[in-house]
């Protein structure tokens, strides 16, 4: 069937949306694809809802490839599932809850283990029977802290989500295999630039885990990369080098100085080049910075802890969660200070801490036999020399400083840079959290009972919709891959002549009759009008059907390289099926 253009739903925009930051927001509204309804939930358009299925699509032949079988749960769902794993509470602010005419709790699934441990549970009960991999392509609601980007951190939108039952952990591992490979194929189709990163485990509890993150500058999420090695991963997740440890026997013994009016890191390394407490210049990395936080653990309880870090680096807000996780991180109040005198404010040091049981935990390049000039528990006071290993013993380390361009790479074969990305995909091993949970057992070969291993998987379907045109718009506006684009071609009468109207509907009903879906703009506009539209939806390849049609030409113009190539009219659909088929 032809769309017509004089027909479809459509209204474009002139003019960027008020509330619209980056490319793919603006261009997704202007170009009528989405509309928005209240923050963070948007309407899908005909062309909108059009890329959408298509994306969909690609997914569902993909998980499907796999032996993944499609399923469909509610978006309503009771309370108890989620109480019996604690994530009703653990959700915290994100979950939408909210009760039914009896006062029944229910919630909006912001995802789905607990429901599909339980419809396994139900259905299956023999080793025989597995493994099972089931999945949905269905509507998420979080109620995000800073929906953003019109559909890219939306309150309401669509994910795959699978779920894989396994015997055995080799079964998992397979499981996760299968999925990691069909994400690279998914992606590779839909013409993502990629990396897949490890992953700190989150909320979901389990071990192995790894994010698919697409290069975007708007991303929200800052991944490092080894160029050298081709290592990857979350700024979480990278684990800093261990300092090997350095002999103690011989080093100067500490030291406490007075250093009037130094409680930070530049004034004290004034401080100590100005007093020529050491040969060498000294610089900020050679400062043991003490940091402290409250970290409020799951069971309400608060914990005094002291990081200490060299003076060079800052914490990483976003590290430090993630190495304290699941306890939150606050920060202490004057109330705090004043119910623990030992904290000198600009002046801690390891030492008063651990005489006053607070935990200290150091980055990991404090190791046995570094020497550090640091806060001496007085005002105005530091000390020089202070050795770890002999005059403090951490409780531990912490990965909470932050990661610099040119920090050396975890697998030691080059330095890592910063980039970032959007977050597109998560594969995950959960293990039996879940299964634990709800006691998913299945009778085993030798007829004892065996509880299953499950991973979980996620695709955010609606989120590519905007990752496609984040990365693949240009100033003129969208430009879809061939794979999900709204339309195969796009037909314009560039000419009101009733010869151009008759070439255009002609062009438009021989490329449909070849199989191509078509949208024809016939509309009483001007060419430049239809022009710039054509550019602005994006549809891969536009054939032109103006002046030249009387002479038996027409034009077919790449909206992806910017080629315009003359055809003979009687060779159209030969050319544009070869565009079709050759092109991205
Ligand atoms: P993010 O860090 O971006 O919030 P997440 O870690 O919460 O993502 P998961 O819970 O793993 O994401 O969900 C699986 C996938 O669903 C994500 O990889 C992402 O592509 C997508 N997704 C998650 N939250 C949203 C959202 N608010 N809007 C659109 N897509 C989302
Ligand atoms: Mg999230």
């Amino acid at each position: 069937m032809i769309t017509r253009l004089s027909h479809l739903f459509l209204r474009t925009l002139r003019d960027d949306p008020a509330d619209a930051e980056v490319p793919s927001h603006k261009l997704l509204v202007r170009a009528g694809y989405v509309r928005r309804i209240a923050p963070g939930v948007y309407s899908w358009l005909p062309l909108g809802l059009r890329v959408l299925r298509r994306v969909e699509q690609v997914v569902r032949e993909e998980m499907n490839a796999i032996g993944a079988q499609e399923i469909s749960l509610p978006a309503l769902l009771p309370r108890e599932p989620y109480e019996t794993t604690n994530r009703w509470t653990e959700y915290g602010d994100g979950l939408f809850r909210l009760q039914d005419r009896k006062g029944a709790d229910y919630l909006l699934g912001p995802t789905h283990e607990e429901l599909f441990a339980l419809t396994v549970k139900g259905e299956y009960s023999s080793y025989k029977d597995l493994p099972v991999t089931l999945y949905q392509i269905q509507t998420k609601y979080r109620d995000e802290e800073r929906p953003r980007a019109g559909i890219l951190r939306g309150r309401e939108f669509i994910m795959k989500d699978s779920y894989s039952f396994d015997l055995d952990e080799d079964g998992l591992k397979a499981s996760y295999n299968a999925h990691r490979e069909a994400y690279q194929r998914i992606f590779n189709r839909l013409r993502v630039e990629y990396v897949i990163v490890a992953a700190t485990s989150g909320a979901m509890g389990g071990s192995a885990s790894e994010e698919f993150l697409a290069d975007s500058p708007v991303g929200e999420d800052t991944y490092v990369v080894c160029r050298e090695s081709g290592y990857a991963a979350n700024v979480e997740a990278v684990v800093t080098p261990a300092a090997e440890p350095q002999p103690i026997e011989g080093l100067p013994a500490a030291v406490v100085h007075d250093t009037p009016n130094t409680p930070t890191i530049a004034t004290l390394v004034d401080w100590a080049n100005s007093a020529g407490i050491s040969a060498q210049p000294v610089t900020a990395a050679d400062t043991l910075k003490n940091i402290m936080v409250k970290l409020r653990h799951p069971d309400g309880k608060t914990e005094l802890l002291g990081i200490g870090i060299p003076g060079d680096r800052e914490v990483d807000d976003k590290r430090l969660g993630a190495a304290v996780e699941p306890a939150e991180v606050e920060l202490l109040t004057e109330a705090d200070f004043a119910a623990n005198s030992f904290l000198v404010k600009g002046y801690i040091g390891p030492k008063a801490l651990q005489a006053n049981g607070v935990r200290y935990l150091v980055d990991p390049r404090i190791g046995t036999g570094t020497s550090w000039i640091t806060g001496a528990d007085e005002p105005g006071k530091h000390v020089v020399g202070l050795v770890a290993g002999r005059d403090f013993t951490p409780d531990g380390t912490i990965e909470a400083a932050d990661v610099r361009d040119g920090d050396p790479s975890p697998d030691g074969r080059g330095v890592l840079v910063s980039a970032r990305g959007i977050e597109i995909g998560h594969i995950f091993q959960l293990g039996n959290k879940y299964t634990d949970a709800f006691e998913v057992d299945v009778l085993g070969e030798n007829g004892k009972p065996v509880r299953l291993t499950m991973g979980s998987y996620g695709v955010g379907v609606s989120r590519m919709v905007a990752v496609i045109a984040e990365q693949q718009h240009d100033e003129k506006g969208l430009r879809w891959p061939r794979e999900v684009a709204p339309f195969d071609v796009h037909v314009v009468i560039a000419n009101k002549d009733d010869s151009s109207r008759e070439g255009g509907e002609q062009v438009a009903a021989l490329l449909d009759t070849a199989g191509l879906e078509v949208v024809l703009d016939d509309r009483k506009a001007s060419p430049g009008v239809k022009f710039k539209d054509s550019e602005l939806i994006g549809v891969p390849l536009v054939v032109v059907v103006g002046r030249g049609w009387a002479e038996g030409k027409v034009e077919i113009r790449d909206r992806f390289t910017g080629e315009s190539t003359e055809v003979p009219a009687d060779s159209v659909v030969e050319s544009v099926l070869a565009q079709v088929r050759g092109g991205r």
